[in-house]
């Protein structure tokens, strides 16, 4: 995140080069970096991070085991969560991302089920959607929890080999069948760590989470944990 400069001198530059919120546009005073303290406060935060069987955990263990899950915010349609995620993910805005990456890194440092993670995965995007978009969104936010948690990242692992439709336009029964068998992992991966942490963005029906899983736990016995910006109950 861009850091402030000293008071003074950041009260002068807002003066000649005003900054905006990334969350209302408002334009932001000296002490606010990114986020106003009007949007701030209004994140729908979680909390998920303090409760084990919280509402992710219970939607994901019925698909596949797991020893904790969490989401850091609620994802509303229209709401401000949705406008960061979309202004991340679809204009390339980096800083929206990275502004609740930093969140969700700060709620998993505080909880106590997420102590035992040894390695982070970001759920991958076909290469040619990578391309396309220039970046993997969960690859940047495995980034900053990565560097926040101490834990290392990897970004090879998990290989998205099936090119799906984008699931966000496509109906719930559809994602299921769309999404199966689409991810493998890299045959040179081995020595990988016996805990990981699965990241992603948004968590809707876990369809995307559940394939990943399969794929990590064939010939594996590894403990899967999972973590994203929000989740859709
Ligand atoms: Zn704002």
């Amino acid at each position: 995140m861009k850091k402030l400069l000293p008071p003074t001198l950041q009260s002068f530059s807002d003066l000649l080069f005003p900054r905006s919120c990334l969350g209302c546009n408002q334009y932001l005073n000296f002490h606010e970096v990114a986020l106003c303290l009007r949007c701030q406060i209004e994140l729908p935060q979680t909390h998920f991070h303090q409760i084990h069987n919280n509402p992710v955990f219970k939607k994901l263990k019925l698909l596949f085991s797991l020893e904790a899950a969490s989401a850091a915010f609620t994802f509303q349609k229209e709401g401000r969560i949705a406008h960061l995620i979309h202004r991340f993910k679809y204009n390339g805005n980096h800083q929206c991302g990275i502004i609740l990456a930093h969140y969700l890194a700060n709620t998993l440092n505080e909880s106590v089920f997420f102590e035992k993670i040894e390695g982070i995965i970001p759920v991958p995007l076909h290469p040619s959607r990578e391309r396309k978009r220039d970046f993997n969104q969960a690859e940047i936010i495995g980034k900053i929890l990565s560097k926040k948690l101490g834990i290392p990242h990897f970004t090879k692992v998990l290989i998205r080999s099936k090119k799906t439709r984008a699931l966000a336009h496509i109906g719930e029964e559809a994602r299921w069948t769309e999404i199966k068998d689409a991810f493998k992992v890299n045959s040179s991966s081995i020595n990988l760590p016996k805990h990981l942490l699965l990241i992603d963005d948004v968590i809707t029906t876990g369809a995307t989470l559940n394939a990943c899983a399969d794929a990590l736990k064939k010939n594996s016995s590894i403990k899967l944990s999972i973590a994203a910006l929000a989740c859709r109950l």
